[in-house]
């Protein structure tokens, strides 16, 4: 996707590989897992002075390793001023796609606003955003599913699935302004 928008992507493994970057993607997976990987390669203070200049953007896994609470013991960043609820919208097979109101995303060339194409994937839910945290999107039932703190973006959901480049190209702006 970023690619596609013309960007430059690099996978980041280690410390060093942080050096340079504009942004930051961190993808979904497994929370425990990334969590788990992160201290063992030394990431995890790395990654938080990245965050105090650089955006990071968190998808699914990703945003739960960016919140500061996920009702369990796993090793997260604590970046975002976020509880999540790791899961909730049950096991794999509930996996869903819906269309979302993202008010915040950028219009494409010559569009108006239309509704973004969200695949959730095992997803967590974003149950408590502190004060200093925008909501993005919620579900028809109110349950927030995406937010922005300052350079940090969390989605619940996977936009690299559905061909719709506009959270990349909002996530683009801030590393864009960030540099
Ligand atoms: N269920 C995973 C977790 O709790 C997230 C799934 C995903 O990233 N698609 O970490």
């Amino acid at each position: 996707m970023l690619r596609g928008l013309g960007h430059e992507a690099v996978e980041v493994r280690k410390p060093k590989q942080l050096a340079g970057l504009a942004g930051l993607i961190i993808p979904g997976g497994e929370s425990t897992t990334i969590g788990k990987l992160a201290v063992e390669y030394g990431l995890m203070d790395p990654l938080r002075a990245f965050a105090a200049e650089r955006p990071i953007w968190g998808t699914c896994a990703g945003a739960i390793f960016l919140a500061g609470d996920a009702h369990r013991d796993q090793p997260l960043l604590g970046l975002m001023d976020i509880t999540v609820v790791r899961n909730a919208f049950g096991r794999q097979v509930d996996s869903f796609e819906i269309n979302l109101d993202v008010p915040a995303l950028p219009a494409a060339p010559g569009e108006g606003a239309r509704p973004f194409h969200a695949v959730f994937i095992r997803a967590p839910l974003i149950e408590r955003v502190g004060p200093g945290v925008e909501v993005l999107a919620r579900l028809p039932n109110n349950g927030i599913v995406a937010a922005r703190q300052g350079r940090l973006l969390a989605t619940s959901f996977h936009p690299e699935l559905s061909g719709d480049d506009r959270f990349h190209r909002l996530f683009a702006g801030l590393a864009a302004s960030s540099v």
